[in-house]
């Protein structure tokens, strides 16, 4: 194997992700620690221009509550979370980042991005909460903004963040590695911001073989944020909770501008629409089941259950969508030129987000206007961000956190000196782009705020521990050096496995006992032990992993992140014993919703010395609404 030199950076604070909430936080930190003498480093696996899950742009902003015209309030954008997830939500975290939002949207529009205006100058609405953006070049614009604040000599881009580094029970940094050179990364901080994003690929996709490595979620969160949390001893939430979304089929197109601006309908094969035929059965889920709009996963829910019936494929009606609009007019002339004004922006809306929908429309011959599209259920994703919840249980607001939900500094997990935004904190959905970017800068003032306040003089790292770190990260290639001349194809030894075959056997695990598309997204308690037992075998064998370059120790130790997020979930489910959201899991064998017992949230923490996890349920504490109330927990 080849010689790995060591590079050995110290810094104040460290800030793991160069996505929405990195880019949040390396901008308000940089502004702190300037006025107090602290240095800032950023590191991200990728290049922050175009990193993370907005690398190729966006055609809505999708969190902007509107403070400052009155047009909405923070508990009108509480009130929706709630809802949207069936009840389980911190609204003191998402209230915090309701009333910080706009002006995150505010410096995006200062710093370039243009957003649609309307006649009288304001903003144009997709729908209540979301902004309409030219987008194409959304990530650059704010990835200028971080890197300006922060300066080039601290950032490491191409650096594969792997191990949180740990002096007891505090975080002081992390470890990782070049995917672009032989070089090995030992990064010490006083305190640590995690905000490497969600996890995609832990479920074998609906694209696997011809389209494989095409998904919802950008293939470059791989779970980073959650492994990372979990290694150093966080207590983590709403583990069960992934994210499936309704998308245009195969190309995972975005159907936002569909529904919400085209006010387009979405119906089975029959031309029947779901949402109308199937209401009875949202009676089955209230309170939750009578709110508008309706949560997210009951709409899935109401469409799978004709896919079940075999009323599929479901087709989004674009073509009767905007020959109604076009139609509105009622001069031809400015017909015609309203409905060729509708086809650019329905293509648009595909090139400014995801330009594969836009090839795959034009392969297949789809003409909006003249043809419906097809749209499917995705696989399953971990994005904390959106509308899952997954994440690591973060530290309130002290205004506004009740007691039980503050100990000391904003956003900072039950790790003292590790904070986590964006995708990485849980409880709090739908920041989307914009809230991810406000939650990165509360973690980065609230990361200042512990570095001035704490006395950090006495971290000590042990040499050994970094070196041990070291060889374990290497191992992989070192394996596949000395063993590869031992069969005759190097993807076929027994001495090592890759992790492409690694990936697939996790893949398919989970997407046939937990719950994945090929079991219809529905799952037991027998299945979901026998995915343990599976998992286990898997975590064996990771000790097994082989990689003939850097750019393959970075996807072994993708899988390796991958392998707890999957187990993370695994055992969440197994813990929540009801069916809380249908549309994205159903326990088959508890298959009504359980208030009485199971409003709470479940959060869980892997043991470091023993490697066992726990869990445990935690009360929901209402801050909004009705009085403050303690949802209790039996
Ligand atoms: C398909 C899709 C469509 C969306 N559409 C919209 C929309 O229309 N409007 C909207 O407002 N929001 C939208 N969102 C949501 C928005 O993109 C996310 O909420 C936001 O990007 C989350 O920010 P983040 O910083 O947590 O993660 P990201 O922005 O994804 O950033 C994660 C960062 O971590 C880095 N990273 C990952 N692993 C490692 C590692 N091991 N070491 C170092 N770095 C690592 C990545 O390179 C990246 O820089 C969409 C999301 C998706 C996936």
């Amino acid at each position: 194997m080849q010689e790995f030199t060591t590079e050995v950076v110290e810094t104040d604070l460290l800030i793991l992700g160069g996505g929405m909430a990195a880019c949040g936080a390396a901008v308000e930190a940089a502004h702190w620690a300037k006025k107090n003498g602290l240095k800032v480093t950023l590191v991200d696996k990728a290049a922050m221009d175009r990193s993370g899950a907005v690398a190729m742009g966006l055609s809505a902003i999708n969190q902007y509550v509107g403070l400052k015209d009155g047009e909405n309030t923070i508990e009108n954008y509480v009130d929706y979370v709630r809802n949207d997830l069936m009840g389980i939500t911190r609204e003191d975290l998402v209230a915090n980042i309701a009333r910080h939002v706009d002006s995150s949207v505010h410096l995006f529009e200062k710093w370039g991005l243009p957003i649609w205006k309307d006649k009288d100058g304001g903003y144009v609405h997709e729908g209540r909460w979301q902004l309409m953006i030219n987008g194409e070049s959304y990530k650059v614009i704010v990835a200028e903004a971080a890197k300006n604040a922060i300066g080039a000599d601290n950032i490491y881009e191409r650096v594969f963040i792997t191990e949180p580094l740990m002096d007891g029970d505090r975080c002081v940094g992390a470890t990782g590695f070049s995917v672009r050179e032989n070089k090995f990364y030992v990064f010490k901080a006083k305190a640590t911001i995690c905000a490497m994003g969600g996890a995609v690929g832990v479920f074998k996709p609906r694209s696997s073989g011809e389209g494989a490595g095409r998904a919802w979620y950008p293939p470059f969160n791989s779970g980073a944020s959650a492994y990372f949390t979990i290694k150093a001893g966080a207590e983590m939430t709403c583990q069960e909770v992934r994210f499936i979304p309704v998308r245009f089929k195969d190309a995972y197109g975005p159907v936002g501008a569909w529904f919400l601006l085209f006010k387009s309908q979405a119906t089975n094969a029959l031309g029947e629409n779901y949402m109308q035929t199937r209401r009875p059965e949202l009676e089955n889920w209230q309170p939750y089941g009578a709110v508008k709009p309706v949560p997210a996963n009951l709409r899935n829910y109401l469409m799978m259950l004709d896919v079940m019936e075999g009323k599929g494929p479901i087709y989004m009606q674009t073509a009767e969508a905007i020959q109604k609009i076009a139609q509105s007019e009622t001069d031809p002339k400015k017909a015609k030129k309203k409905l060729k004004e509708l086809e650019s922006e329905a293509w648009e809306d595909f090139l400014d987000m995801t330009i594969s929908q836009a090839i795959l429309w034009a392969a297949t011959n789809i003409q909006p206007e003249e043809s419906p599209s097809e749209i499917a259920a995705a696989e399953p994703y971990f994005i904390g961000s959106h509308s899952g919840a997954s994440g690591a249980w973060v530290c309130g607001p002290e205004d506004i956190a009740p007691s039980e939900y503050f100990w000391g500094y904003e956003n900072m997990t039950t790790v003292p000196g590790l904070f986590a935004a964006g995708d990485a904190s849980g409880a709090s959905s739908h920041k989307f782009s914009s809230g991810s970017h406000a939650e990165g800068r509360i973690a980065g003032k609230s990361a200042v705020r512990f570095l001035v306040k704490e006395n950090l003089d006495n971290i000590t790292y042990d040499d050994a521990v970094i070196e041990e770190i070291k060889s374990k990260i290497l191992k992989p290639l070192g394996l596949f050096a000395e063993t590869q001349d031992k069969s005759t194809q190097s993807d076929v030894n027994p001495n090592y496995i890759l992790p492409k075959m690694f990936m697939m056997r996790m893949q398919k695990l989970m997407d046939e006992y937990a719950g994945g598309v090929t079991a219809q997204f529905t799952t037991s308690k027998p299945n979901l032990e026998r995915a343990l037992e599976l998992l286990d075998l898997l975590r064996e064998d990771s000790d097994k992993l082989g990689a003939k370059d850097l750019h393959e120790l970075m996807r072994c130790w993708e899988n390796v992140h991958r392998s707890y997020q999957a187990e993370a979930h695994v055992r969440a489910m197994l813990f929540r014993e009801e069916t809380r959201w249908p549309g994205y899991y159903f326990r088959s064998d508890k298959p009504g919703m359980d208030n009485e017992n199971w409003k709470v949230f479940v959060n869980g923490k892997l043991n470091r010395g023993t490697a066992e996890w726990d869990f445990k349920k935690v009360p929901i504490v209402r801050v909004f609404g009705k009085e403050r109330e303690l949802e209790p927990v039996s």
